[in-house]
C-alpha cells in the first residue's frame, strides 16, 4: 500500500502560547502513524501577537510544517477554508490550536478513515472548563438548528474532524461568504461517523468566542442553513391577521348593537404596538436574510493571504507551489485562485 497523505490543519488567533505545547504532541502522534505523509498546516488568523513568529520557528524545526499567513483576521471559519484551499491532495485533520482537541486521538479517526468513512467528527461528551451557560446554549441551539435545518447538523460536534481526500475536494466547490462550517460538513454528505471524546480544557489563554460572538454565530448557523423563519414571520403575519379580522367583526358587531361610545384607548393603544411590534420583526427577519443576499452579491473573496510558506518537506501533489525538495521557505505571497 503507497503510504496516504494526511495534512493537519490548524487555525490560530493569538495562539503564540498555545503552538509550542501543541506541537510536539502533533509530532508524537505524526510518527506514531504507520504509512501516513503527515504535514502541519499552520494558518495564522491575523494575530497581534507572536504566533506568526511561532509558526516560523516550528517550521524552521520541522520540515513537514507549513505556514499561511492571513492579511487580517477574517474568523476561524474563513482561516479554516484556507487552510483547507492550500491542501491540494489526501485527507485533513482539522483541529484547535489550543488543545482542546486533543492530537492523540488522530490515529482513532485515521483508523476510521480507512475503514472508509468520508467524513469522521468528534462528538463532545464532556465538555471541561465551559461554563454551565455555554454548554445549555450550546445544547439548545443544536436543538433549534435541528429542527429548523434539512441538513444533517450533528449535535456537540465542532470542527474537530477529519475529511477524505473526495470530502475534502467537494468542500471546496462551496464559496459561499457567510460560512458556518458545521453545516457545510453536513451538505456534503458522504460517509459519516461520529467519534465520541472528551473535550478538554484549553492548555493556555481565553477563549475567543464571548457570549455575543456565539449568538451571532448561532444567527449565521440558522439564517444559512434554514428559512424556516422566513416562513414562521408568514404564518405568524396570517394568524395576527385573522385575529385582527375576528377582533374586528367583534368591534363592528359591538358598535352597531349597542351604539359607540368612543371608549376603547387601551385596545387601540395594544393592538396599533402589537402590530407594530409584529412588523418590525418581520422586517428584522427579512432584514437578516436580505443582508446576507447582499453580502454575497459583493463576491468578496473569502481571505487575501499576506504569506504562504510550503512545508520545506512536501509531497509535491499536496501542496500548491511546493518543491519535492526544501525550497528556501520562499516568501512569494501566492494568491490562491478563490472564485
Ligand atoms: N480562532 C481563529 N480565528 C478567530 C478566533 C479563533 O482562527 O478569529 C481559532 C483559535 O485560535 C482556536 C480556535 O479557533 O484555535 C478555537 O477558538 P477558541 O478556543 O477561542 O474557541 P472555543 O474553543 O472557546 O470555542
Ligand atoms: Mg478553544
Amino acid at each position: 500500500m503507497t503510504a496516504q497523505r494526511l495534512t493537519l490543519v490548524i487555525a490560530a488567533h493569538n495562539e503564540a502560547a498555545a503552538l509550542p505545547l501543541l506541537h510536539p504532541r502533533l509530532r508524537a502522534v505524526l510518527d506514531g502513524l504507520d504509512d501516513i505523509v503527515g504535514h502541519v498546516l499552520y494558518v495564522d488568523d491575523g494575530s497581534t501577537d507572536e504566533t506568526w513568529a511561532v509558526m516560523q520557528a516550528l517550521a524552521a524545526q520541522d520540515p513537514s510544517v507549513g505556514t499561511l499567513r492571513l492579511s487580517r483576521n477574517f474568523g476561524k471559519e474563513a482561516a479554516l477554508t484556507a487552510g483547507l484551499d492550500f491542501v491540494d491532495d489526501g485527507a485533513v485533520m482539522l483541529l484547535d490550536a489550543d488543545g482542546q482537541d486533543p492530537p492523540e486521538l488522530i490515529p482513532e479517526f485515521v483508523a476510521l478513515w480507512r475503514e472508509g468513512y468520508d467524513n469522521v467528527y468528534g462528538t463532545r461528551l464532556v465538555r471541561d472548563g465551559e461554563s454551565w451557560l455555554k454548554r445549555s446554549t450550546a445544547a439548545a441551539f443544536y436543538r433549534v438548528i435541528g429542527r429548523l435545518s434539512r441538513t444533517p447538523i450533528p449535535a456537540d460536534t465542532g470542527d474537530f474532524r477529519l475529511l477524505s481526500p473526495r470530502a475534502l475536494q467537494a468542500l471546496g466547490q462551496l464559496r459561499e461568504r457567510h460560512r458556518f462550517m458545521k453545516g457545510l460538513f453536513g451538505w456534503v454528505g458522504f460517509r459519516r461517523k461520529a467519534l465520541p471524546y472528551h473535550r478538554h480544557s484549553r492548555m493556555v489563554g481565553d477563549s475567543k468566542f464571548g457570549f455575543w460572538k456565539l449568538w451571532n454565530f448561532a444567527l449565521e448557523g440558522i439564517t444559512s442553513f434554514s428559512t424556516v423563519p422566513l416562513r414562521a414571520a408568514t404564518y405568524l403575519g396570517l394568524a395576527t391577521a385573522s385575529f385582527a379580522f375576528v377582533f374586528g367583526m367583534w368591534v363592528i358587531a359591538k358598535a352597531a348593537l349597542y351604539g359607540d361610545r368612543v371608549a376603547g384607548y387601551p385596545t387601540m393603544m395594544s393592538v396599533i404596538l402589537f402590530l407594530g411590534g409584529v412588523q418590525l420583526i418581520a422586517l428584522g427577519l427579512i432584514g437578516e436574510y436580505l443582508g446576507r443576499l447582499y453580502e454575497e452579491s459583493k463576491q468578496r473573496p473569502l481571505y487575501l493571504v499576506d504569506t504562504w510558506h510550503a512545508p520545506a518537506v512536501a509531497h509535491s501533489a499536496v501542496f500548491p507551489t511546493a518543491g519535492g525538495q526544501a525550497d528556501d521557505h520562499g516568501t512569494a505571497a501566492v494568491g490562491r485562485q478563490v472564485s
